[in-house]
């Protein structure tokens, strides 16, 4: 009798449980109390996925008489790769993440695109409806790679400040951007009918360059969008990879990242006052901003931190918005302390979190945990921005777009309609930074010249610790 226990039977059901884990791993990650354990449910379904895939590839090389080169190679590539993946994570700064985060999404993208093309030049014995169907696989799987693959490289440059962060304006960029999504459709029916391999080549340049040009267009406040966006798009090129290699597990994965990764990209447009079309096709019907916010209008005030710990010590109520140049500074435990210090003198203390504050999504909230900040004193943009205005006094932690009043009150600006914490609603504004330099969108901030705003400049974790030191 035939045994149910083959190789192929048994990395099934080791799929389905990592499926499930994967499932439980998003459910996880959905709030702060869960996501490390989270973490955690991912890595134990990545490691079983793993080894079942190994595993029968190398058994079935054995069962069949010789352990293969194949396996040999697969057996090399994952002790290499996983070296160099564990190495890149150890040693990976917080405020490098977003960009090896951009680069492993490139790596999906990278990935499709081979096993689409070793889809298309492997042998193949299949006819009639069948044989369409992969044809169309093959087309899509490296449409959908070369885009993930070069925009993935594109955000990486932009990230790590390697390309300048504001947007390519081709002339008549959406007409490209639209002209080359239908030739792609054009192109899958011919391929489809007719599977020559120029098609595929053509296919292959045509997507690297609508993918270069998707996220170049894309101006730096909407980068947090992208990146999301990204993530969705490897997820679908690894279920399209997923399709052409027949594996069950690579395609329910894909289309859990797919899937969460569109969510979430639809959450941030919605929290930015964006339009999920236009953003998803390259800023598609986005007007070109008509100033470009590099102006300085009058003049600064500086404070020193012996003068801000006072106004501290006389407040009632205090509200810290961090931003990215807290994660540079690596403030956050001078800054929780400094919360402590003051609630325990009885005055309110909370924080504001902008959606899109940092370099990735939650970037603030990872942190302040980090830090040991209490949850309940951790607000969103939404819960506490009509509480700036009664507030005694506001410090701008190494933040800056998202505390730009250019974004609510000059529409030609190229953060025009973007919501932003209020601050300069409140009485006094302390701005921690080093210097007048602009922020990621490259807008200069006239938050900085307003008349309760002063600038603390230096280090921020420096200048936190002097004001401690002063209490
Ligand atoms: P910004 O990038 O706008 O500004 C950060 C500020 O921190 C800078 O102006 C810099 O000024 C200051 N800074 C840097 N290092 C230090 C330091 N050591 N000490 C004190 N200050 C420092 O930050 P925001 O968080 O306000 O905004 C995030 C921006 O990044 C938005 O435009 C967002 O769209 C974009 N983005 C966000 C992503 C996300 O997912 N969250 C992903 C990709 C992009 P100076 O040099 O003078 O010190």
């Amino acid at each position: 009798m035939e045994t149910l226990l083959t190789p192929a039977s048994i990395a099934g059901a080791a799929y389905l449980v990592a499926a499930l884990l994967f499932i439980m791993s998003l459910a996880g990650l959905s709030r702060h109390e869960t996501a490390r354990a989270g973490v955690g449910y991912g890595i134990a379904g990545m490691v079983i996925a793993l080894i079942a895939t190994v595993w029968a590839v190398v058994v079935d090389a054995w069962g069949s008489g010789s352990l293969a080169i194949g396996s040999v190679l697969l057996l090399v590539a994952v002790l290499v790769g996983g070296s160099i993946g564990l190495w890149r994570a150890r040693v990976v700064a917080m405020t490098g993440m977003p960009e090896l985060i951009a680069l492993l999404h490139s790596f999906v993208g990278l990935a499709a695109v081979l096993v689409g093309w070793n889809g298309a030049l492997g042998e193949n014995h299949l006819t009639g409806a069948l044989r369409d169907i992969h044809h169309a696989e093959v087309f899509i799987g490296v449409f959908i790679g070369a885009v993930t693959f070069t925009g993935s490289i594109v955000a990486f440059l932009k990230l790590s400040a390697r390309m300048k962060s504001s947007p390519l304006m081709l002339p008549g960029k959406n007409v490209l951007n639209l002209g080359a999504l239908v030739l792609f459709v054009v192109l899958t029916v011919w391929y489809v009918m007719t599977p020559v391999l120029w098609l595929l080549i053509v296919v292959t340049v045509l997507a690297l360059l609508l993918g270069w040009h998707l996220v170049a267009s894309i101006g730096g406040g909407d980068m947090p969008v992208v990146i999301s966006m990204l993530n969705s798009y490897s997820g679908w090129a690894a279920a399209a990879a997923g399709f052409l290699l027949n594996n069950d597990l690579l395609i329910v994965t894909g289309a859990l990242v797919g899937s969460s990764g569109a969510y979430l990209s639809y959450i941030m447009c919605k929290a930015m006052n964006r339009s999920f079309v236009s953003v998803i096709a390259g800023g598609f019907g986005i007007a070109a901003p008509t100033s470009s916010g590099d102006t300085e209008e009058g003049e600064i005030r500086e404070v020193e931190a012996e003068a801000a710990a006072t106004l501290l010590q006389n407040a009632s109520s205090v509200i810290i918005t961090p931003g990215y140049g807290m994660a540079v500074a690596q403030a956050q435990y001078p800054v929780a302390e400094l919360s402590a210090k003051l609630r325990e003198r009885g005055v309110q203390v909370r924080f504001g979190i902008h959606p899109v504050a940092g370099r990735l999504p939650g970037h603030m909230n990872v942190l302040l945990a980090e830090a040991k900040v209490p949850y309940d004193i951790v607000e969103e943009m939404d819960e506490i921005n009509d509480d700036l205005a009664s507030t005694d006094v506001v410090l701008v932690i190494g933040a800056n777009d998202t505390v730009n009043p250019a974004a609510a009150e000059d529409p030609g600006s190229p953060i025009a309609g973007m919501p932003v914490l209020r601050v300069w609603e409140a009485e006094n504004v302390i701005v921690f930074k080093r210097s007048m330099a602009a922020g990621y969108a490259g807008v200069q901030n006239p938050l900085f010249f307003r008349e309760n705003a002063q600038m603390l400049f230096g280090d921020a974790k420096e200048r936190v610790e002097d004001i401690l030191r002063a209490l």
